[in-house]
């Protein structure tokens, strides 16, 4: 039930990067020729170990990426803007033979020493070469994007985690996790070869890759990516086909600023018209604010579903495209994952009181940290469960709410557990705050303290503390005020727009 029943055709369109409408930017292939393309390349690099991809967002890496695959030669995306002493540490621990480039891509020293593959896109589209090449009746399998006669357990992809709480790590994805995770997807979300997915989102991470590239060549549908992303371009694609929208809580709150605008006029209307008409709005890789939810399923009357997932395990939790969303809440666990809530003692939690770390168990996870045999059993339970170093709740009905990180946004003050996300949420939903973070600092007194950190939405005349105090106050108990608060011009933020909390604490 969970494999398409037949592949598209080979003259459908599989993916499209930038606008097609103006010259020089829109580039398209077609299934037939993603095919040729990825198979004369995965020739090219079948003897290779281990290929490294320079993950631009461009067809030059769907190609890069689905070559690999079909070749069983296990692939690292890398991060095109990482620094040097990142990319210094991956390239050590991954030891990739080959870098698999765009024939324009400018590659730092560190990758010169490799042999460089390069990924002609422009020469495969529309070219009477790869059509010709399409074998009769091909047919875009499930087994090239993530299953099939390959070892399930063969490592896929090697991805790193996005470095939010340490050093990345290499999670090491077998075929049989990929597989797994994009078909609890299809299952959550109705996911179809009628699917056209507008895109956005850097294609080095999970969230952009798998979920972005391979889930719509896995169900035979198709995806547009903006190269950059802006709501104008959400707006026109969504207008003219897009189905779905996977993307970010910093894409969503621009799409929100977009929409509250005083002055929004045509750019406005037009975006909520296309938010209304799209069939999914989906968020993940951190937590929407519920400020962002409510302003969006306002003006454009949708609501933006939430899913929950890490590069360890894929995806853990979803909205059902059928089910009630609720803003705030990642859903229930998709098919296949097992979930649980455990104390810092080890026992195992359960009613919708409990606050707890959240462990998961199923198809869906990894095989292990790359040469990181420590990590990876510190990351597991005697029992085979996955550590997440989240915290959560369940309700009733399942539903899942992540309270934050064990690790940063769980402040332990006064005998109270606080979560940093509920806090965040009441100071995004004041008028004078653009951005917002809380984090715990050591308090003689309490333990830890709350204290916050904010953007003003006019730096020129910020909220006083003591109003933002009051209005967290007002709203959650007492204990929740925030302390101190300090001021800054943006938030630390990484490329999937996470709030990089450990420079918060080093300042
Ligand atoms: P590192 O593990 O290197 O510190 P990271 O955890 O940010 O970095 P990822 O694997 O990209 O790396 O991110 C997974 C984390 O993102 C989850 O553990 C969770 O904290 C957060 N996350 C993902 N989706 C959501 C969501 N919908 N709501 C809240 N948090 C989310
Ligand atoms: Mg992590």
């Amino acid at each position: 039930a969970l494999q398409s029943p037949t592949g598209p055709a080979a003259s459908r369109e599989a993916i499209r990067f930038g606008d097609l409408s103006l010259p020089d930017d829109g580039l398209s292939l077609t299934y037939g020729e993603l095919a040729a393309a990825s198979a004369a390349l995965a020739a090219r690099i079948a003897d290779a170990g281990r290929v490294a991809v320079w993950a631009t967002p461009t067809a030059a890496t769907v190609i890069a990426v689905v070559a690999s695959l079909r070749a069983g030669v296990p692939v690292v995306p890398l991060n095109p803007r990482i620094g040097e002493r990142e990319l210094a540490h991956i390239l050590a621990d991954s030891e990739p033979t080959a870098v698999l480039a765009g024939p324009d891509d400018e590659l730092p020293p560190a990758l010169e020493k490799l042999r460089r593959v390069t990924v002609d896109a422009r020469a495969v589209a529309g070219s009477a070469a790869a059509a010709s090449t399409v074998p009769e009746g091909y047919e875009a399998g499930p087994e090239e994007y993530g299953a099939g006669e390959a070892d399930p357990e063969a490592a896929a992809l090697i991805v790193y985690t996005s470095g939010t709480t340490g050093p990345p790590k290499g999670a090491v994805l077998p075929r049989r996790a990929v597989a797994a995770s994009l078909d609890a997807l299809e299952d959550a979300w109705g996911w179809t070869a009628d699917d056209v997915l507008v895109h956005a989102l850097p294609l080095f991470h999970v969230h952009g890759l798998i979920l972005g590239v391979l889930g719509p060549l896995r169900r035979g549908g198709s995806l547009r990516h903006l190269g950059k992303f802006s709501p104008g371009a959400v707006a026109r694609e969504l207008a003219s086909g897009g189905t779905m929208l996977f993307g970010v809580p910093t894409m969503y709150h621009r799409l929100a600023e977009v929409l509250d605008a005083p002055a929004g006029g045509a750019e406005r209307d037009a975006l909520a018209g296309a938010l209304a008409g799209a069939r999914l709005l989906v968020s993940g890789s951190a937590a929407l604010p519920v400020h962002d939810h409510e302003r969006i399923a306002a003006a454009a009357g949708r609501r933006v579903i939430e899913r929950y997932g890490m590069t360890e395990t894929l995806m853990n939790t979803g909205i059902r495209a059928d089910g009630v969303p609720r803003p705030g809440s990642v859903g229930p666990p998709l098919a296949g994952v097992e979930l649980r809530l455990v104390e810092e003692d080890g026992s195992v939690l359960s009613g919708p009181e409990a606050i707890g770390e959240i462990q998961v168990r199923g198809p869906n996870l990894f095989t292990e940290y790359l040469n990181r045999p420590d990590a990876t059993a510190a990351a597991h339970t005697e029992d085979g469960w996955f550590r997440t170093g989240d915290v959560g709740t369940v309700d009733e009905d399942g539903y899942v709410t992540i309270v934050g990180r064990k690790a940063t946004d769980l402040i332990k003050s006064g005998g109270y557990k606080i979560g940093a996300g509920e806090i965040e949420n009441i100071l995004l939903a004041h008028p004078g705050v653009r951005e917002a973070a809380v984090t715990g600092e050591a308090d003689p007194d309490l333990g830890e303290r709350v204290v916050a950190w904010v953007v003003a939405a006019d730096p020129g005349s910020p909220p006083p503390a003591e109003e933002l105090a009051d209005h967290v106050a007002a709203q959650l108990a007492p204990h929740k005020r925030p302390r101190t608060v300090h001021y800054l011009d943006a938030l630390p933020r990484n490329d999937l727009g996470k709030i990089m909390k450990r420079s918060l604490h080093a300042r």
